[in-house]
């Protein structure tokens, strides 16, 4: 297994195709319905929103999708990621496991999102479209699209949620270096989110919130599409190439994981790492324990049922099938803003259900504790959204530990936690309390769920 610390690739390295795992799986996923009708979703209903090219990957089963080589050369700028082995954290935690990280914070914002991002913003380029309409939670996925947009010349909006737009300004100042335009949410500039602020003029917002937003402009003009940062099919397969490179690099040190680890918002960076790993193992090559870290204080994958329900608030969205906490449901407001989100990917929330993945819910607390002994051991300041695979990870660790067994542990760093100072410094000041969403509270918005004929 060698001494190597760092696994790095050339650029001719980056993979020529992204991984669709539907083309592996056992039981394909549930259709997706039209929000009013509840009838199978034709392709054409997503037209006023994305590109036809995107509608495609949504529906494809074809086992790999062509990157086209302007993305690749895009990707070149960040792309291949490294990969580390984290030999002074396994050090300090007396493990006899060896422990690895896939770091997607070395891309221009910071995190795993401008992987989709890019080829959204050239997918659309493609199809003519003058101008892209976003939310933001945090402000990752809006930096990332408002990067992505400024390099193909697309026009920029993004409704940023209300409590980061006035909590985040360097992220949305970020966003606006781009070029693109930032829009608190709930704002009056569409229907929905004046339908909100009529009822609670001091809303602080949510995605659900501000995706209803973005549609309702997108479906609204023939010359602006939606994007969004995770949660779609094509979004998880766009991020495929973190664990098709993870897949090489592994590789070149001679190992293969045992466990991989993640954190989950709405899917797609556990996807990312995750999918081509799994996908081996759906084709008998090679076995892998999967597991997904959520927040406590937004469990969807632990706590949420596994039914049909709307990606946003006012129902603009199609009706998918996933692990969610009801689109009412307004999360608390703790630091991992990207995890902050209703309901899971369809994809993920798939094979949570066919036995391929499990799922940990661990609270702030726990997951900044990790992050920080592991900045003080690597050197790298984890996101707080990251902390949460930090944490998943080091509870493998200290399994291994007390079974005295050495087992390989790959986890995705998604991103860097530097536009996160704040919450790292509400940390040290003791300012952070865990919080478990009362069982009560996700019965009730679990009460409203459309029903769905079976
Ligand atoms: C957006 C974000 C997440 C959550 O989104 P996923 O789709 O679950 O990956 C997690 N970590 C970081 C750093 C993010 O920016």
């Amino acid at each position: 297994m060698g001494s190597h610390t760092k696994f790095l690739l050339s650029e001719d390295d980056i993979p020529q195709a992204w991984y669709n795992i539907v083309a592996d799986l056992p039981v394909p996923p549930p259709a997706v319905l039209h929000p009013a009708t509840q009838q199978l979703i034709a392709p054409g209903d997503l037209e006023p929103l994305f590109p036809q090219a995107l509608i495609e990957q949504e529906v494809s089963r074809q086992r790999e999708i062509e990157i086209p080589g302007e993305v690749r050369r895009l990707y070149q700028l960040w792309r291949p990621a490294p990969l580390f082995r984290a030999r002074r954290w396994e050090e300090a935690l007396q493990t006899p496991a060896r422990i690895y990280y896939k770091y997607e914070g070395v891309s221009p914002a910071g995190s795993h999102k401008p992987n989709t991002a890019v080829a959204q913003a050239y997918y659309n380029k493609q199809a003519g479209v003058r101008r892209l309409v976003t939310e933001t939670g945090a402000g990752q996925w809006g930096s990332s699209l408002a990067m992505a947009c400024n390099f193909f010349g697309l026009e920029c909006q993004v409704f940023m949620v209300r409590v980061s737009y006035d909590q985040k300004p360097y992220r949305r100042a970020l966003i606006e270096t781009y070029g693109a335009e930032v829009f608190a949410s709930p704002s009056s500039r569409t229907a929905s989110g004046r339908a909100i602020l009529e009822k609670d003029p001091k809303c602080s917002g949510s995605l659900g919130i501000a995706i209803s937003e973005a549609v309702e402009v997108a479906a609204q003009d023939e010359q602006t599409k939606y994007a969004l940062g995770s949660v779609l099919n094509h979004v998880l397969t766009h991020q495929t190439v973190i664990g098709l490179e993870a897949l090489q690099q592994m590789r070149l040190a001679d190992d293969y994981p045992d466990v991989i680890v993640g954190c989950t918002g709405g899917g797609s960076n556990f996807a990312g790492i995750a999918f081509p790993f799994i996908g081996r193992k759906l084709r008998g090559e090679q076995d892998v324990r999967v597991v997904a870290v959520e927040p406590a204080a937004c469990p969807s994958l632990t706590k949420g049922r596994y039914a049909y329900d709307f990606g946003d608030t006012a129902h603009l969205t199609p009706l998918v099938k996933m692990h969610t906490l009801g689109s009412t449901f307004v999360p608390p407001g703790f630091h991992a803003g990207g995890l902050r989100y209703h309901g899971m990917a369809p994809l993920v929330s798939h094979v949570l259900e066919i036995g391929q993945i499990e799922a940990v819910a661990v609270q702030q607390l726990e997951a900044f504790a990790a992050g920080v002994q592991f900045a003080r051991c690597e050197g790298i300041l984890p996101a707080p959204e990251a902390n949460h695979a930090v944490a998943g990870a080091l509870r493998e660790a200290v399994r291994c530990k007390e079974e005295g067994i050495s087992r390989a542990i790959l986890f995705n760093l998604c991103g860097h936690g530097h536009f996160d100072m704040q919450a790292y410094m509400d940390y040290f000041a003791g300012k952070l309390q865990n919080y478990e969403y009362p069982d009560a509270e996700v019965a009730m918005a679990l009460a409203g769920l459309p029903s769905v004929a079976a």
